[in-house]
């Protein structure tokens, strides 16, 4: 089925994106510090793949407790696609301790932290938040949160804490 999108083309970085948004957003992702570290880590490390990964915890509290390295079953710098072999052993483990998956991560190497026309194309999980980790500024990462539901971003503000 052909879905209509708002963002049927690659952004340009920055401005034009952002002002599709609200300024300032609704609802926030809790982050501890740890995990921010390690997606940032991780992403360095895969560069200039995209990285990827979860991050799962107790459904009903939306904190994070554990982060999973995804494999990047597509090795590639401009998408990823979370190894379905992987992605099904997480998932089996995050239902048996009744925990959620809360965000998925992956990493952007050369471009903003915002969703490409692919991830939007390719977000499967309207109840997760998308967090997108972007190397663009080298010494500077930037990690962004969003819910993708039917072909509709709204970033999320991403709360670090410890
Ligand atoms: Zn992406």
């Amino acid at each position: 089925m052909e879905m209509s999108l708002p963002f049927s083309r690659p952004w340009p970085a920055g401005k034009t994106a952002v002002a599709e948004l609200k300024d300032r957003p609704e609802s926030s992702f809790p982050l501890a510090r740890r995990y921010a570290d390690k997606m940032i880590a991780h992403a360095r490390e895969e560069a200039p793949n995209e990285c990827c990964g979860i991050l799962a915890g107790p459904a009903n509290e939306g904190r994070v407790e554990k982060l999973y390295h995804g494999i990047n079953a597509e090795k590639s710098p401009v998408r990823y696609n979370i190894d379905p072999q992987q992605l099904l052993s997480i998932h089996e483990e995050t239902e048996a301790k009744g925990w959620a998956i809360l965000g998925i991560y992956h990493s952007h190497t050369h471009t903003e932290a915002f969703p490409s026309a692919t991830d939007v194309r390719l977000a499967f999980w309207p109840d997760s938040t998308y967090l997108i980790i972007s190397l663009k500024e080298q010494g500077e990462p930037v990690i962004r949160a969003f819910s993708i539901r039917d072909g509709r971003i709204e970033e999320k503000q991403v709360v670090i804490g410890e």
